[in-house]
């Protein structure tokens, strides 16, 4: 089968690899048919992290049910499925709690486990035409009858728009209170779009980008633009001295290809825009640090921030990979039902084979390079 696998930095390819198939009773096969490129893909496509050559990459997936294994008994041949990025078994101590994020049974060194991710176990990614889903009966949301109607919003569940919303349940934003949101990258956008979900007052987003910011403000949202400084003034003022709740959606920038200067990390303008005893969410990515020899590519893992402010101030901050299950299913009814359209983020549909030019067009934030889906 076709898909697309990691080759070494900013180098991926589509290619012919072996087909997956069921390995375990209780796996399925998906026929893929929407898989989209993640900002989190690009920390292994810039090459930062332990992803091997020939992997394929993949986490944000959603297809046709092809093959069912012996021991799978509630998922059957032709349901249309989203499937979470994480792989989660069910059972272990952390699935049972809902934090499936974390899964203690995956084959990861660290808990928790992800399709076509380094660090997270072995998982073959979607971006393929088929793919093998692990414990199927707990890793499928089944689709409604609305399915390919709406795929392009459905697809988002399998990893942005739960983790946006994430962000806003680690920040604790409630009806009636302002948000801030670092990043307008799909993640921000998603944080942005959830906090005006959970009746967020008013929502303020911070990027560069200005067709991003743009369709932050399309969404509802005050766009602020930190270019040129001022933005953290800008939010005191807009928020009369402090948003409620804050949502880190940038995570660790190896560059910016418009030569903007990126702090190593966002979490002091966030300590700042935050009132005192505010909420901080924070699900941008910094991969864990290398005890090795420290090479530009394994510092990310630090994150250097004033903790005395944030401990004068009082300010509560929650952080993590999105538990994806505890959302999905919601947030698919509000989809569903015509109360949210996550996909108005998307800005290009393109075939697997086009997935190199797509990926250096997204890693370069090309202009109006917002959300690609894949299509095998
Ligand atoms: P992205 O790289 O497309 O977006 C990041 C955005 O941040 C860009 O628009 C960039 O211009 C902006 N930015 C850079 N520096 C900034 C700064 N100093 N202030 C404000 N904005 C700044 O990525 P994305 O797909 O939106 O993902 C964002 C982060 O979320 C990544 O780190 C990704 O790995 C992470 N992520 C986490 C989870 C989770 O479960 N926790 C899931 C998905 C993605
Ligand atoms: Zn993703």
């Amino acid at each position: 089968m076709k898909a697309l696998v990691y080759r070494g930095p900013k180098s991926v390819a589509v290619q012919d690899v072996p087909d997956a198939r069921i390995e375990r009773p209780t796996d399925v096969l998906v026929r893929i048919t929407s898989t989209n490129i993640c900002g989190s893909d690009l920390h292994m496509y810039e090459g930062r992290t332990t992803m091997e050559e020939g992997r394929t990459l993949g986490h944000e997936n959603l297809g046709e049910v092809v093959e069912v294994g012996d021991g799978v008994d509630r998922i059957r041949v032709g349901d249309r499925v989203c499937l979470p990025f994480n792989v989660g078994c069910g059972f272990c101590a952390n699935c049972e709690r809902g934090q499936t994020g974390f899964c203690l049974s995956v084959d990861s060194d660290t808990p928790g486990g992800a399709y076509g991710f380094a660090e997270m176990g072995t998982y073959a990614g979607g971006q393929a035409e088929y793919l093998r889903v692990p414990w199927a009966d707990f890793n499928c949301l089944v689709l409604p009858e609305d399915a390919q109607e709406k795929e392009n919003d459905y697809v988002m569940l399998a990893d942005i728009f739960p983790t946006g919303y994430h962000a806003t349940e680690l920040a604790g934003v409630s009806p009636g209170e302002s948000v801030v949101v670092y990043g307008a990258g799909p993640v921000g956008l998603m944080a942005a779009y959830s906090s005006m979900l959970r009746g967020a007052s008013q929502v303020l987003v911070v990027d560069h980008q200005p067709d991003r910011l743009r369709l932050a403000e399309k969404a509802g949202a005050t766009a602020i633009d930190d270019s040129d400084g001022g933005h953290v003034e800008k939010i005191l003022e807009l928020t009369s001295g402090g948003a409620d709740r804050g949502c880190e959606c940038v995570g660790y920038q190896a560059h910016d290809a418009d030569g903007h200067e990126t702090p190593e990390s966002t979490m002091n303008d966030l300590v700042a825009s935050v009132r005192a005893t505010g909420g901080i969410g924070v699900v941008g990515v910094f991969l864990p640090q290398d005890d090795g020899a420290p090479t530009e590519l394994t510092r990310q893992g630090k994150l250097p921030f004033d903790f005395g402010q944030m401990w004068f101030k009082g300010q509560s901050v929650r952080n993590g990979q999105a538990n994806v299950k505890a959302y999905n299913r919601q947030l698919a009814e509000l989809i569903h039902h015509d109360r949210a359209k996550p996909s108005f983020i998307v800005s290009h549909e393109l075939p697997l084979d086009k997935a190199p030019e797509a990926y250096r067009s997204f890693d370069d934030r090309d202009a109006g390079w917002t959300k690609v889906i894949l299509k095998p």
